[in-house]
């Protein structure tokens, strides 16, 4: 069997959204499907151990907010590598509650979905969960996110398990090139070709040049986080 076969299944990228009574959480997830029409319904995996997962269990109610192409870093890294427990994800973010009462982010969102659950299924790790669609909308035009496009342009890297992924720190890098340094945190790669626009560092300045207080733009760690990328 050739797991590989795996990567080639293409994906979005999705705000999950919940609720516990009044509290509210969010998370990033690629695992969103329509699996019918008549009546409209719609499923998402989430980790057990997720806040997320506890409040859509609770509440029995999940928005899925569709991010559009251009979103930046910050806002998926907001979602996607801290957790619920330890910050309020939703601090500087705009967003309205639904039907469901669940959130619905509004920034860089292309459109919504809420959907109250109808049947779940245990898959070991995570929890699949079949909702059907109570709300729904198109909040502006643009081209979604896919989850290729989120790792090999918006985050500069490849999961070591791509077919597609080649170790940087093994390539040769020409010795007048500006060095990269990674996240150890995260994992996510400063390439001083592409700067950090979203966080106000402009293309073509070097990592030692950007602020002591900037952060990475993923997962939030401190710049003393990073380490130098060996050509
Ligand atoms: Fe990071």
């Amino acid at each position: 069997m050739n797991t590989k076969a795996l990567h080639r299944i293409t994906y979005g990228l999705y705000i999950i959204c919940s609720r516990n009574g009044d509290k509210i959480n969010g998370q990033i997830a690629n695992t969103v499907i329509q699996t019918s029409s008549e009546p409209p319904t719609i499923s998402v995996c989430i980790n057990k151990g997720n806040l997320t997962h506890e409040f859509i269990k609770d509440s029995g109610v999940f928005t899925v907010s569709i991010l559009a192409k251009d979103t930046p870093l910050k806002l998926i890294g907001q979602f996607g590598f801290k957790s619920g427990r330890d910050v309020n994800k939703f601090e500087g973010v705009n967003y309205k509650l639904g039907e469901t009462k669940a959130p619905i982010i509004l920034d860089h969102t292309l459109a919504y979905l809420e959907a109250k659950v109808v049947r779940e299924m245990d898959v070991e790790t995570h929890t699949d969960f079949l909702g059907e669609l109570v709300g729904a909308d198109i909040l502006k035009e643009g081209e979604p996110m896919t989850y290729a496009y989120y790792l090999d342009v918006k985050r500069g890297t490849t999961p070591k398990s791509a077919p597609s992924y080649v170790d940087d720190k093994k390539k040769e890098a020409p010795k007048m090139k500006m060095a990269k340094y990674e996240c150890t945190a995260c994992g996510y790669i400063y390439d001083p070709e592409k700067g950090d626009p979203d966080g106000g560092v402009a293309p073509g300045t070097p990592f030692e040049s950007i602020p002591d207080d900037w952060v990475c733009p993923v997962c939030g760690a401190a710049k003393s986080d990073f380490q130098k990328i060996e050509g």
